[in-house]
């Protein structure tokens, strides 16, 4: 074991009492020894935090903006060693991590480095006088995320955070917690305003309750499961804190017959399997029109079975390792309900066969299955692995009740070359994102989240900077 991992408060490694082991996806190794934050490490974090938030607040926002672009530089100034640490702690394919993630984590910076000179407020000049709107930051904010796009999905919190003017008390998943350590160290390194941004590492209970319960802390933005969603909503109610909620989902891509091939199985191959199905906005239910299911199931299944997972480390590799052995049995225990149910495993079905070094990593095969009913539990339970369905529809109705027949809300593709149908179907769609005929097409500017069990809220633009501030109405008689 090589690396020693721990929480970055005040700029100083602070190791609390107990630690974890961090494990390597693609051979099952220990390689890195997570020393979790208590609840005193945690206290001290959001004190220095609170300490810091005058000044950083006072900023100009460009100078806030100019510390923004200094961590963007540092990160991609050795966007090799964080590509490396990312794809050794997922289990991900270094290519997805040099070329997408990375990348995506320094421009969250910059987006919201330029978002903090953007960012305006409204006024309103009538009858009531003059009103203007402030919007001021919130204090010591939290952030928690997930393990399955590690620093991609800190940066996006942290980041408007702290162009807004909060300092942030972040706390990365344990399960991957080697590219938030390096993002702390680099921030010392760099000379970031000390307190203004704090890594906290360990599990929800040692140091994700002591956070979110914190009364100092203003407000808790959280990517996650479900399940601890609901846990944390709850906690933040009894202080009346602010919550932003981005939680799972079981996103359905809508293929219609006259869809445009352009594009379409290679997109939707991707939607299936990129990070091994493990994002958030995968489309695991592909419902596919009748005319076309046919030669639609027969072509999509050939592609997926010539996807075959890799070394992560390898820069052909496009389909590594599921991110833990829990995670990795929770995907095979999935596909044997769905087995159970009557599935018919069209391709995959377990664990993918591996080169001997391989043998003790957490690979699957992409599975796809078809042959099941809307309201089975394989078609109704996120299962975020390397899992899809293919289920036929009659017409534009069933297309959309089935879309609709599940407890989330978070994405949804819709694959025609017919437009009026495309945002006829794409208004009654119940999910927060839409995409026509592509998928994982980003602007930063837009709205991100779902509605009912994928969330609460909205991140990106505007819609976080105004979360992580407070609107303050100023009136004159006139
Ligand atoms: P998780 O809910 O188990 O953990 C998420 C984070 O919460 C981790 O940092 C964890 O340590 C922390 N945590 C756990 N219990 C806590 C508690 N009681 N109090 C405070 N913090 C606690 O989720 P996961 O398994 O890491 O991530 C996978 C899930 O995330 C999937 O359901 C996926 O759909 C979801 N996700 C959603 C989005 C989105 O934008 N909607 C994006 C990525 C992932």
């Amino acid at each position: 074991m090589d690396i020693e991992i721990g929480s970055w408060v005040n700029h100083r490694l602070r190791h609390g009492g107990h630690a974890l082991a961090v494990f390597e996806p693609a051979t099952g190794a220990i390689y890195a020894r997570l020393h979790e934050a208590d609840a005193e490490i945690v206290r001290a974090a959001v004190a220095g935090a609170a300490q810091a938030f005058p000044a950083w607040s006072r900023l100009r926002p460009s100078e806030r903006a100019g510390w923004l672009n200094q961590l963007a530089d540092a990160i991609e100034a050795e966007l090799d060693a964080f590509a490396e640490a990312e794809s050794r702690d997922t289990g991900k394919p270094i290519q997805l991590c040099r070329e997408i993630e990375i990348p995506r984590a320094i421009s969250n910076f910059r987006f919201f480095a330029a978002a903090a000179m953007q960012f305006a407020s409204e006024s309103h000049h009538g009858e009531a006088g003059l009103n203007y709107t402030l919007r001021q930051p919130l204090g010591v904010v939290g952030t928690i995320s997930p393990w399955n796009l590690p620093l991609y999905l800190l940066t996006w919190k942290i980041a408007p955070a702290l162009a807004a003017g909060n300092c942030v008390v972040a706390k990365p998943s344990e399960v991957t917690p080697l590219t938030a350590h390096l993002l702390g160290r680099l921030a010392a390194d760099i000379g970031f305003p000390e307190g203004v941004l704090q890594i906290i590492q360990g599990s929800g209970i040692s140091a994700g309750i002591p956070l979110v319960t914190h009364p100092l802390v203003k407000a808790i933005s959280f990517t996650g499961s479900t399940a601890v969603g609901k846990q944390i909503a709850l906690q933040c109610a009894e202080q009346l804190k602010k919550c932003s909620l981005e939680l799972g989902g079981k996103n359905a891509a809508l293929v219609f017959a006259d869809a445009p091939r352009d594009g379409l199985y290679e997109t939707l191959l991707r939607s299936s399997f990129q990070n091994a199905g493990q994002i958030c906005l995968c489309g695991s239910r592909i419902l596919v029109e009748q005319s076309f299911y046919d030669d639609f199931v027969t072509e999509f299944v050939a592609r997926a079975k010539a996807l075959q997972p890799g070394d992560p480390a390898a820069p052909e590799t496009r389909l590594g390792a599921v991110v833990s052995s829990a995670h990795y049995q929770k995907i095979l225990d999935a596909i044997a309900t769905a087995r159970a149910e009557g599935g018919n495993i069209a391709c995959g079905g377990g664990a993918a066969t591996m080169p001997r070094m391989f043998e003790g990593g957490w690979f699957i095969a992409p599975t796809v299955i078809t042959g099941l009913a809307p309201q089975c539990q394989t078609n109704q339970q996120e299962i975020f692995g390397p899992v899809v369905t293919v289920s036929p529809f009659v017409d534009d109705a069933d297309a959309l009740a089935q879309a609709n027949a599940t407890r989330y809300g978070l994405a949804a593709q819709i694959w025609t070359s017919d437009l009026q149908r495309a945002h006829r179907l794409a208004q009654a769609i119940d999910a927060g994102i839409i995409w026509i005929n592509t998928w994982m097409t980003r602007d930063l500017r837009t709205p991100f989240g779902g509605m009912r069990d994928s969330g609460l809220g909205r991140e990106g633009g505007v819609e976080a900077m105004r979360f992580f501030t407070e609107p303050k109405n100023v009136c004159l008689a006139l």
